[in-house]
């Protein structure tokens, strides 16, 4: 059969999303029978693209186009767990399509001027272990070794699952890299939201991976009798919290590049016929700008003593988290608009709203992203797709961008 490139790359995920614990979904956990079967797939597709196999001590999958000793190397890829009964195009897509690119310009008979590393990530969601991103960090040197010892729900550490799958764990240490001689790392990805599908367009050139922090707000008040307590006499921590959550969704739409959400409430005591007495509630904010997203905390912690103050409340604020944004590279973003553009497509740049092994792949080198329209922005769910069509596009793209990199 004579398969298009995205009916070969949909063909490989079929596959590969047989590599599951679940039957519903996939559900693919690093360093399992799942995860080697995957691997061993993809080491198959590796071979006939003409890559050299090997797989790093953090038990990162490896296919190396090898350009000649001493060329520069352009890494790509991305990892190929799953969530729990997730999709079968997140993360994995990206490992794949980079090969059939790959296996393309082999069949072709183009020389590229540089080595091109696939590299397919153990464990990017952190589903199995209580830590994430270990093959990019490992590469960048920013592991915490500690998190070697962390276990899985069923009390194997990390250490033991890697020795388990072929791995190393000593070795770890080594397997940072120079960022000299490296070009970049490029992540293809599925958009994991509904804007490419918004906008009518198979493909997207990703600005920055949004940075995100969280608070964590409690107001208390006085619990009472909701038949008994006058409006005026009342102390209700629950209507302060909702003022607070209206002013973070008003806030949000009045800035473009802020995102804010309000998704965890805790109402005491929680009855139908008692005024609430304190309330706890999270506050997500993701931006790909920092200083915008900085500001936006500090206002809504502001708006929120004022609130609580108005209300006779009091008021607890705590900032239980924060990751800066990763910026993309401008050149290597050009690169990749100029490919789209190649393609006969229209040129759309979206910051990413999720984290990706490009976040961490940013503390070796630059990196940049392309982004492939997803069904109805759905993602982390067995009803991800994404389509041939738009698979056979981003692979053309990649096609381009290996050819024409500017080195
Ligand atoms: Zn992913």
């Amino acid at each position: 059969m004579n398969y298009s490139l995205g009916q070969k790359a949909q063909h490989y995920l079929t596959q590969l999303a047989e590599c599951s614990e679940t039957e519903n979904g996939v559900t693919r956990l690093p360093f399992t029978a799942q995860h080697q079967r995957a691997a061993d797939l993809i080491k198959g597709w590796m071979c006939e693209a003409g890559l050299s196999i090997s797989m790093d001590d953090a038990g990162t999958l490896i296919g190396r186009y090898n350009a000649g000793e001493g060329k520069p190397v352009l890494l790509m890829g991305s990892h190929q767990d799953s969530v729990k009964q997730g999709g079968g195009y997140d993360g994995i897509m990206g490992i794949v399509l980079g090969i059939v690119a790959l296996q393309a310009i082999q069949q072709r008979g183009i020389r590229l001027p540089f080595s091109v590393e696939i590299l397919a990530f153990a464990d990017e969601e952190g589903v199995r272990f209580p830590t994430a991103l270990l093959g990019p960090r490992a590469l960048a040197g920013t592991l915490d070794l500690d998190v070697l010892n962390r276990t899985d729900s069923d009390g194997v550490s990390l250490t033991d699952a890697l020795r388990g799958f072929g791995a190393n764990p000593e070795n770890i240490p080594k397997l940072k890299r120079s960022p000299d001689n490296i070009l970049g790392f490029i992540e293809t990805h599925i958009e994991q939201g509904p804007v490419l599908e918004h906008e009518g367009l198979p493909l997207g050139v990703v600005t920055a991976i949004n940075g995100i922090e969280r608070h964590t707000l409690t107001f208390t008040g006085q619990a009472a009798h909701a038949g008994t307590v006058p409006m005026h006499l009342r102390k209700d921590a629950l209507a302060g919290a909702a003022a607070v959550i209206l002013e973070a969704e008003k806030l949000a739409i009045r800035i473009p590049e802020l995102l804010a959400t309000v998704g965890q409430l805790n109402v005491s005591p929680n009855v139908v016929n008692a005024v609430p007495g304190s309330v706890t509630l999270s506050i997500e904010l993701r931006s790909p700008n920092d200083a915008v997203r900085e500001k936006a905390g500090e206002m809504l912690q502001s708006y929120a003593l004022e609130t609580a103050q108005l209300r006779d409340l009091e008021c607890h604020i705590e900032r239980t988290y924060s990751q800066n944004a990763t910026l993309c590279d401008d050149g290597l973003q050009q690169a990749i608009a100029h490919a789209i553009a190649a393609t006969g497509e229209k040129v759309f740049y979206l910051p990413s709203g999720a984290t990706h092994d490009a976040s961490a792949m940013a503390d070796l080198t630059k990196v940049a992203m392309l982004f492939v329209r997803c069904r109805k922005g759905i993602s982390h769910n067995p009803a991800e797709y994404a389509s041939d069509e738009d698979m056979g596009k981003a692979v053309d793209a990649l096609i381009v961008l290996l050819t024409n990199l500017n080195q």
